[in-house]
């Protein structure tokens, strides 16, 4: 109940105005959104390369509904991979782009501005000499990206996408990408889903996981372990043993301030780890759906507010 309350608020813009400007409840939103430019996120990558972790960087903005701040969004990505280059990191890090912050929510031709759109993000990565991977968001828009997914490897064999654990279609989805080349970011998922389309118990959706990530490890493909779960991230390297993967043959992956001494444990035992970090100013919805996933992260927000 709580948490669908408050991803539909991450929709709605509901508490927005209740934290900007606001200095305490300011300092939470840091813990997972380390900061608005280019150059911060610079700093993150260098102090995560100096304890042997890489990065993937997503300039934060979605639901987009006008075509010149999905131009924006394209811009500011092209920005950050130049950047990038020249400061000798893109080795370091990779970025992630949600579709519908480059246009796939636009009324007329959504899906194709997207593409043309990830196409331009696309070049710039690959000028840069590093890779990009589509996130994934409700269900409504999963075959849209995997579309443009399927479009878009013909040029760029390297892009990489996310699949959902807590959606029944996804054991399908790994089955289908489980093959040479394919980069797939396995995640439990993040947004409200109704029962037609997705587990909505703990336990499904965890044993769901288990059953993705079989797939993907017994694959050809390049998986990652999106999760900051214990029980995921033995489960994951106990499969990575038994279908012969090296460390460098899987990844694992969490977001920025959530688990870190677990994410520098993980680097300094020589797994490969790899930190989502989310920058800018469009932070509401990213930082809600972070709230809606720990009722802990809620009081802790909750204290700031009231303390102010
Ligand atoms: P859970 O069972 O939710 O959590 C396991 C443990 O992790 C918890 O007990 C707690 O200790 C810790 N934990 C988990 N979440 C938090 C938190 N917010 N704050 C503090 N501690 C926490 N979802 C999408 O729908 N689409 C995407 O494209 C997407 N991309 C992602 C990319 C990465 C790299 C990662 C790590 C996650 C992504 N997610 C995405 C979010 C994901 O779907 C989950 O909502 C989130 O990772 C929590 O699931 P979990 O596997 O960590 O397990």
């Amino acid at each position: 109940m709580l948490r669908s309350t408050l991803l539909a608020a991450a929709r709605s813009g509901g508490v927005k105005r209740m934290v900007e400007g606001n200095p305490l409840t300011r300092s939470v939103v840091d813990r997972f959104v380390p900061g608005t430019t280019p150059q911060d996120a610079l700093a993150v990558i260098r102090e995560l390369a100096g304890r042997g972790m890489s990065v993937t960087l997503d300039h934060l903005g979605e639901d987009t509904t006008d075509a010149d701040q999905a131009a924006d969004t394209v811009r500011a990505y092209r920005l950050m991979l130049s950047e990038l280059d020249s400061a000798g990191l893109a080795g370091n890090a990779e970025v992630s782009v949600k579709l519908s912050a480059v246009g796939q929510q636009l009324p007329h031709d959504g899906n194709k501005i997207a593409l043309d759109n990830a196409r331009l993000i696309c070049e710039a990565a690959a000028d840069a000499g590093t890779t990009v991977t589509l996130d994934m968001e409700d269900h409504t828009t999963t075959d849209a990206t995997l579309d443009v997914l399927s479009n878009l490897r013909v040029d760029f064999p390297w892009v990489g996408a996310v699949l959902q654990a807590y959606l029944h279609r996804t054991e399908q989805d790994c089955r289908d990408l489980a093959g040479a080349g394919s980069r797939v970011r396995l995640c439990k998922g993040a947004y409200s889903e109704p029962a037609s389309v997705a587990f909505q118990a703990k336990h499904e959706v965890d044993r769901s996981y288990v059953r993705c990530l079989r797939t993907l490890m017994a694959g050809s493909g390049y998986p990652m372990v999106a999760s900051h779960d214990p029980r995921m991230i033995s489960i994951a390297r106990q499969l990575a043993t038994e279908t012969g993967r090296a460390a460098e043959d899987y990844e694992f992956q969490m977001l920025y301030g959530i688990r870190p001494a677990e994410q520098r444990r993980l680097a300094a035992e020589g797994n490969r780890m790899r930190v989502y970090v989310a920058y800018g100013d469009e932070w509401y919805g990213y930082f809600m759906r972070r709230l809606a996933e720990r009722p802990a992260n809620l009081a802790f927000f909750a204290r700031s507010l009231l303390s102010s």
